[in-house]
């Protein structure tokens, strides 16, 4: 990959960490007025406590966002940014400046997205198999 491209995505990447975390600090702030009124101060959390009250205002895509975005950040530091992991082809650098977190190429990730679906596909089935089963377990009683 070019320098000035891996600069780019670099720049994007601390941007969007920056603007992730200012949203969640925006979070804590208003929990921590909260806490407040409640006559507590959270200033004098530890940092292990702080960590464990981000983590639980972090919503899961929030949560998944920001370790990929962290991930990508070190991926540009050892060097393997833009390669697929799982084909180890360079990914296409439109989808990296359309999803500066990729770590799959298109192919490999379609791949993953219809495995994904498939297996949805057969927890869905399974779901109802067993709501059919329990039909007749009704209707037999
Ligand atoms: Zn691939």
């Amino acid at each position: 990959m070019r320098k000035t491209a891996l600069k780019n995505a670099k720049t994007r990447l601390e941007d969007m960490r920056r603007g992730l975390l200012r949203e969640i600090k925006d979070d804590l702030r208003q929990g921590r007025e909260g806490a407040k009124e409640d006559g507590m101060d959270t200033y004098d959390l530890a940092s292990e406590e702080r960590d464990r009250e981000i983590n639980f205002i972090l919503g899961d895509r929030e949560r998944e966002k920001l370790q990929s975005i962290e991930s990508a950040l070190s991926r540009i530091e050892d060097g393997s940014y833009g390669i697929c992991e799982n084909c180890e082809s360079e990914i296409a650098p439109a989808r990296l400046d359309a999803m500066p977190f990729s770590r799959l190429c298109v192919s490999c990730q379609a791949e993953q997205e219809k495995e994904a679906r498939s297996q949805r596909r057969f927890d869905d089935e399974r779901a109802y198999r067993r709501l059919a089963t329990t039909e007749v377990d009704e209707d037999s009683a």
